[in-house]
């Protein structure tokens, strides 16, 4: 019988690729008009296994109250969302010890090694181009403490099979020399070399066209409504066109899984913080950073893909609108202008594409990978910051899980109403 997968986002169609080559027939159902149109479109591009530390760390709730409704504040808890989210707030508390946020970054991290030789294993198979480049990722710290404490966690991820190199001035200008400039800001750097980078939808799109010459059928511009089920096993969807019918579903609908499985009554905690980024051409911008450059203490990342430059960050916790805030993208372009000052001369907002999407992300801060109490019904959800570096392992793992086989991973911890991880 059938699969179905809900949502082709990254994740989604991650899944899709790994059901058939299972040998499963696999259906996917998806409401834009093509696959990764929505958080998957454009997101800092970054896969980084350096970044796996999950947002509910220990100090975290004390900062977000402090920010209550500071309209710079990295993570912008806007008071209207409060209602909806006071229980997935005290989850995400509840993570924020320094023993559970090792155990997330570690399972993350895990996640990540698994998903960077499964993305590339897929895109060697598939043939799939998508702007990927492999110069690593610089880390930039402008105070001695921020760097000793960002090596600290490193060093604990080392343990787990990180790679990286802490770098002083000299050597980061030397690895990008557009931080030329601004150099003297800097107390140094961390490097990851094995850090890549790459345009998510431009390999979920690709993906998507390598599932359905596998015979993987795409239902594009059909909005799922609800899930059915039957003496405690799923039995299918309705959608806005009609009825689907199937005894395996897999909710891979980021953000949007929480809500339609609430109508069941399954709780999946995944709540939508958003996030904004600024794509232009490079144009004429010569001395533009040939290397991804985070930037710890401004708060953005300045991603070369392609031909094009890419500025995100911003973390609004403000509902599921997907307007990008004019104030957090102007300050986001401001502080980028900081630490590149010669970017302010080639970027023209008007040809620039200021976008938002909605980083679904979980209390853990891990993604959610497995079963609820409706038989045949499975959760793929829930990557937060990280979705593209974790969505090839994660469609791995998943399909897995639902065909009986083993990962060779732990997979992450479940939560919510995600309660087993066997089939
Ligand atoms: C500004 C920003 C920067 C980021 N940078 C990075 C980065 O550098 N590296 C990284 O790893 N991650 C990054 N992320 C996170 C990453 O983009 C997400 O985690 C990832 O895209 C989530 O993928 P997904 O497939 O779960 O969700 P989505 O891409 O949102 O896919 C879900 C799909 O479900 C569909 N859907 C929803 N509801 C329905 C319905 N009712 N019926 C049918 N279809 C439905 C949607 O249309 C969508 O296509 C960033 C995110 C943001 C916002």
């Amino acid at each position: 019988m059938t699969i179905l997968v809900l949502g082709s986002g990254a994740v989604g169609v991650a899944t899709a690729w790994y059901l058939n080559k299972a040998g499963q027939d696999v259906e996917v159902v998806e409401r834009q008009p093509e696959a990764a149109l929505e958080t998957s479109w454009g997101n800092g591009g970054v896969i980084h296994a350096s970044e796996v530390e999950p947002w509910s760390q220990p100090g975290m709730p004390r900062k977000i109250i402090g920010w209550l409704g500071k309209e710079s504040a990295p993570l912008l808890l806007r008071y209207g969302a409060i209602p909806h989210m006071w229980r997935w707030g005290l989850d995400f508390s509840r993570n924020c010890t320094p023993e559970k946020f090792r155990t997330n970054a570690a399972a993350n991290l895990n996640l990540a090694l698994h998903s960077l030789k499964s993305l590339q294993e897929i895109a060697s198979e598939a043939g799939i181009t998508y702007d990927r480049a492999t110069r690593g990722v610089l880390k930039i710290y402008r105070s001695i403490a921020s760097l000793d404490s960002a090596q600290r966690s490193s060093d604990f991820l080392a343990q787990h099979g990180l790679l990286y190199e802490r770098v002083d001035v000299e050597r980061c200008v030397a690895l990008e020399p557009a931080l030329r400039e601004t150099q003297a800001t800097l107390a140094g750097a961390l490097y990851f070399a094995r850090d890549e980078v790459g345009d998510c939808h431009k390999f979920t799109q690709g993906l998507a066209t390598a599932c359905a010459k596998r015979g993987v059928r795409f239902r594009y511009g059909e909005t799922v409504q609800s899930v059915e089920t039957a003496g405690g096993h799923v039995v299918g969807v309705v959608t806005d066109k009609g009825r689907l019918s199937a005894d395996t579903v897999v909710v891979a609908m980021g953000s949007f899984t929480s809500p339609l499985l609430a109508k069941l009554g399954i709780r999946i905690p995944i709540y939508p913080v958003k996030g904004i980024s600024i794509t232009f051409p490079r144009g004429a911008w010569n001395s533009a950073p040939q290397m991804p450059v985070i930037d710890d203490s401004k708060l953005f990342g300045l991603v070369p893909i392609g031909d094009r430059m890419r500025i995100s960050g911003s973390a609004e916790i403000s509902g599921y609108d997907t307007i990008p805030a004019t104030s957090r993208a102007a300050a986001i372009v401001e502080n980028a202008s900081f630490t590149f000052p010669e970017m302010k001369r080639h970027l023209d907002l008007s040809k620039a594409r200021v976008w938002a999407g909605l980083r679904p992300v979980s209390p853990a801060g891990t993604p959610i990978i497995g079963r609820t109490r409706v038989r045949g019904l499975w959760v793929n959800a829930g990557h937060g910051h990280l979705g593209w570096t974790l969505a090839c392992g994660s469609g791995r793992v998943a399909a897995d899980l639902i065909t009986g086989r083993n990962p060779g991973i732990q997979v992450p911890a479940p939560q919510g109403a995600v309660i087993a991880t066997a089939a």
